[in-house]
């Protein structure tokens, strides 16, 4: 059968070969020091391994609501209370992962020829996004200080246009927004009728230097639109459990604003998803008795070993958060970044080029969620190299 002849244009305008030539590349090395890894490297906290396997041995294993169990849209409501200063009543909706939100928002909100706007460099799925949907992607040109603000949207904004995706602690970059370009950003949606959706996935992973924002019982946070006072009722908050528990693989998420749109997310998630997984749900309850930072202090020294490694040979963003770094490629070396990355893997060393993320081949990605004596060992090849 002529498989092939079936395949839609919505699949075929989607590619993915290079986040496969990754993979596989990864899989092909012995022992190769792995940069490329977008999730941590510590395990999910004991608190939320028992709650999970407890919720399962209870036959806590049907469908839950498909807005979430109660108890853990309370708990996600009174954290951005205590986060954010929303009230305690914001509608929530339990998705799976931030992509579950990310997808269920596009498909409430874009119809063919509608607009989003987001930087470049961008998570991969925000074009994705635009494709699955029909709609065009806008993308706002960050480089080099990777700042997605209102000045570079403004000009970018039309009678199309539907949302904003700001992404901060951004991947791949790491850069944390300043608390007024959040401020503005928002109060240019605002004025402009658009969305303004807040990807904070990365949140818990912001380092001190990044918490140039405070919350509201005045301590040092990330900076957040959220932040702004009415910002419930304008804009949609998307935050997950998986980056800042290790959790990747249990698929949770949330999304919290106006309730009209959660539900139109609810109603396509009745219809998609469904709901949440179940023991998951349960497992990311228990997560707002854990305390991650221990973790959070390590990835901020890792972080500085990049900075201090890199900063004598390239330019770097500085990234105050989650656990990636995006320098670019020395220009005197006159490589892309995806032949650098040749370069890299011919020393066992695994990164992901630019290209991936953004329209430029010029950077490329470094995780540091692996060990010190690996990332160590990567860095010296690729200060190496960069040094030519
Ligand atoms: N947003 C960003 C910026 C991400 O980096 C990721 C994961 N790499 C996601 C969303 C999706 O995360 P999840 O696993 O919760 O679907």
């Amino acid at each position: 059968m002529d498989i092939e002849r079936l395949i839609g244009e919505r699949a075929r305008s989607i590619d993915a070969s290079g986040i496969r030539r990754a993979f596989e590349l990864g899989a092909s090395l012995e022992d190769p020091v792995n940069l490329s890894i977008g999730q941590p490297d510590f395990p999910v906290p004991e608190v939320m391994k028992r709650a999970a396997i407890e919720a399962i041995q209870r036959d806590r294993n049907g469908y839950t609501l498909t807005q979430g169990i109660a108890e853990l849209r309370v708990a996600c409501q009174a954290r951005l209370s205590l986060d954010l200063g929303w009230p305690d009543d914001t509608p929530v909706a339990v998705t799976s992962g931030t992509s579950g939100a990310l997808n269920l928002l596009a498909l409430a909100l874009l119809d063919p020829g509608d607009e989003i706007i987001f930087g470049d460099p961008y998570f991969p799925m925000y074009p994705v996004l635009a494709k699955l949907t029909g709609a065009r992607a806008v993308i706002a040109d960050t480089y080099p200080d990777c700042r997605l603000t209102a000045e570079r949207v403004e000009p970018l904004i039309t009678d199309r246009t539907k949302l904003v995706l700001l992404n901060s602690p951004s991947n791949p970059s790491g850069v944390v927004a300043r608390q007024e370009d959040c401020v503005e950003l928002l109060d240019l949606c605002r004025r402009r009728n658009v969305l303004l959706v807040s990807d904070e996935i990365y949140d818990e992973f912001t380092f001190e230097d990044g918490r140039t924002a405070t919350d509201s019982a005045g301590k040092p946070a990330a900076p957040s639109p959220g932040r702004v006072d009415g910002s419930h009722d304008d804009m949609l908050v998307v935050r997950g459990f998986g980056k800042t528990y290790g959790a990747t693989g249990w698929r949770m998420g949330y999304a919290a604003g106006p309730a009209a749109l959660i539900t139109e997310i609810l109603k396509l998630q009745q219809y998609t998803f469904v709901c949440a997984p179940s023991m998951a749900q349960w497992g990311c309850l228990a997560s707002f008795e854990a305390d991650m930072s221990a973790e959070v202090a390590d990835y901020a020294e890792r972080r500085d070993l990049v900075c201090d490694a890199l900063g004598e040979v390239t330019e770097l963003a500085r990234p105050c958060g989650a656990f990636y770094a995006f320098p670019r490629i020395p220009e005197r070396l006159g490589l892309t970044a995806t032949e650098f990355m040749e370069r890299c893997v011919e020393r066992a060393v695994i990164v992901i080029p630019g290209g991936i993320f953004s329209r430029a081949d010029t950077h490329m990605r470094i995780s540091y969620a692996t060990d010190r004596a690996k990332l160590e060992r990567g860095l010296g090849e690729i200060v190496d190299l960069m040094r030519g």
